[in-house]
């Protein structure tokens, strides 16, 4: 007999009277000596399968072994279901057990976990309802980007993680070597000598794949990437990890306007997809976590972002009255709770920051007339803070040159990218996209950790 997936069961009421195979890990048992009720679930969806057992036709016995957490094949008449909350039910045949989980040892009981505990079980926290829940959102998130640009012509470009430029600037690297660590190999000036490392040189894992993205998007017109990327700043927060997937697009022939549009219709498919392909589960994080998730993705979908310059936003920061941790001044880096006070007291709607003082930003931001700003944008969401950060790209060489050489960025590796700008150069713009934030933001969990898999972090690389 071929497995149903429990999912589909809810929603092929044709099954119903029909003989019916499902298999997966048991939630609870529960009942009496004449009737008892096993809860499974194979990860398919939030909702369990109920079982039910006429205890003439088992014993106490066989079923001692269906603890939470048991792995089981039923097979029995699917038939409708008197209980409350549920439409149909198993009335099981026959059972197979196929891995115990010893009540003793199991980690995952039936009383609910903190989320904290569930990071020390990373291993099987994908088994409980909130990570069941969160992942299968996280993959619908991922289907609805590619779908978004493949939808548009986007040309999927995968850029490498592995990188021998120290310029990218985003942050602090991860470095990759085969040298021995004990035994390095030293030159005349004391330093370590890289000739006889893998690549001839240092090499570290990117941190965003953008100046590659731009290659592909001069060449192919609009690309985007998807893909890891890696951080090593010590920086331990609730928005932030050492590695992160992340959304890059870059496009020719694009101005910062439309870039932002972009942005905002990507976020927008992103969350309506999602919203309409995991209601289900986004409805029960709601439930538990977060009673205003979905009106606060509602909002976001049927509102325009607000766009302002960053002078704008500053002012309007300093006239607050609000006392900030960091203070604010023209020329400050925004922090969280600057950004987070803009979208959420201030404009109470996402806000698109535009026009940074150019001493904050990357060195290939594209420069303003007035000789202070870039055409940078970040893109600020409620509870989050940024979500997105991008530009229009200097697309002039010789204005992208002398910015380099004011910041005394070490371009003697980075020959390739220049080429870009010597060769056939065409104004582009492109941004990245942490999925990690998105995901936060789409799921209305409220720390990073609990929206990958497995999460790295300083000092946690477990599983
Ligand atoms: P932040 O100011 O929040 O540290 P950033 O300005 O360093 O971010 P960018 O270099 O602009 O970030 O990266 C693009 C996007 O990647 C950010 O808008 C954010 O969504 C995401 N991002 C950046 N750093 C991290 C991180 N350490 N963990 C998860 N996502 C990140
Ligand atoms: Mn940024």
């Amino acid at each position: 007999m071929e497995r149903t997936i429990i999912k589909d069961i809810f929603s092929h009421p044709e099954l119903i009277g029909r003989e019916i195979e499902v298999k997966g890990w048991t939630r609870t048992r529960r009942g009496n000596k004449y009737v008892q009720f096993i809860a499974l679930n194979d990860g398919s969806t939030i909702r369990n399968i109920q079982v039910v057992l006429d205890m003439t036709r088992f014993t106490e016995e066989q079923l001692k072994p269906v603890t939470t957490g048991a792995s089981l094949r039923v097979r029995g008449k699917l038939v409708e279901s008197m209980g409350k909350g549920q439409t149909c039910e198993i009335q099981a045949e026959d059972i197979e057990i196929y891995g115990t989980a010893d009540p003793d040892a199991y980690p995952l009981q039936k009383k609910g976990h903190t989320l904290e505990y569930l990071r020390e079980k990373a291993h099987l926290r994908p088994r409980t309802n909130t990570f069941g829940a969160v992942l299968r959102v996280r993959s619908t998130l991922a289907f609805a980007i590619h779908k978004f640009f493949n939808e548009r012509g986007f040309i999927y470009l995968h850029t490498p993680l592995i990188t021998a430029s120290d310029c990218e600037g985003a942050g602090a690297m991860f470095q990759v070597t085969t040298l021995d660590m004990n035994n390095l190999p030293k030159g005349e000036d004391g330093r370590v000598d890289y000739s006889g490392d893998f690549f001839g040189k240092p090499t570290a894992l990117t941190v965003s794949g953008q100046l590659e993205g731009e290659l592909g998007a001069t060449a192919l017109g609009a690309i985007y990437t998807f893909g890891p990327t890696f951080r090593a700043e010590n920086s331990n927060t609730p928005r932030h990890l050492s590695e992160f997937w992340m959304i890059e697009p870059e496009v020719s022939f694009l101005d910062i306007n439309g870039n932002m549009d972009l942005a905002e219709d990507f976020v927008k498919y992103c969350i309506g997809y999602a919203l309409e392909n995991s209601r289900e589960d986004i409805e029960w994080l709601a439930e538990m976590y977060d009673k205003d998730l979905v009106s606060r993705l509602e909002f976001v979908l049927n509102n325009d972002f607000v766009r302002l310059t960053y002078t704008e936003g500053v002012k309007i920061l300093e006239e607050s009255g609000h006392k900030f941790d960091f203070p604010i001044y023209w020329g400050a880096d925004l922090q969280s709770e600057h950004e987070r006070y803009l979208v959420e007291q201030h404009f109470k709607k996402p806000v698109i920051l535009t026009g940074y003082p150019k001493e904050i930003k990357a060195f290939y931001m594209k420069q303003n007339e007035d000789g202070r700003t870039v055409r940078a944008m970040d893109v600020l969401f409620p509870k989050i803070g940024e979500i997105i950060g991008g530009s229009e790209r200097e697309e002039n060489l010789d204005k992208l040159q002398q910015r380099i050489d004011e910041l005394g960025i070490p371009m003697k590796d980075m020959w390739w990218y220049l080429d870009t700008r010597r060769f056939g150069t065409v104004p582009h713009s492109g941004f990245g996209l942490g999925f990690e934030r998105l995901v936060l933001f789409v799921t209305g969990m409220t720390n990073i950790r609990d929206v990958i898999p497995f999460p790295r972090t300083p000092g946690n690389a477990e599983f």
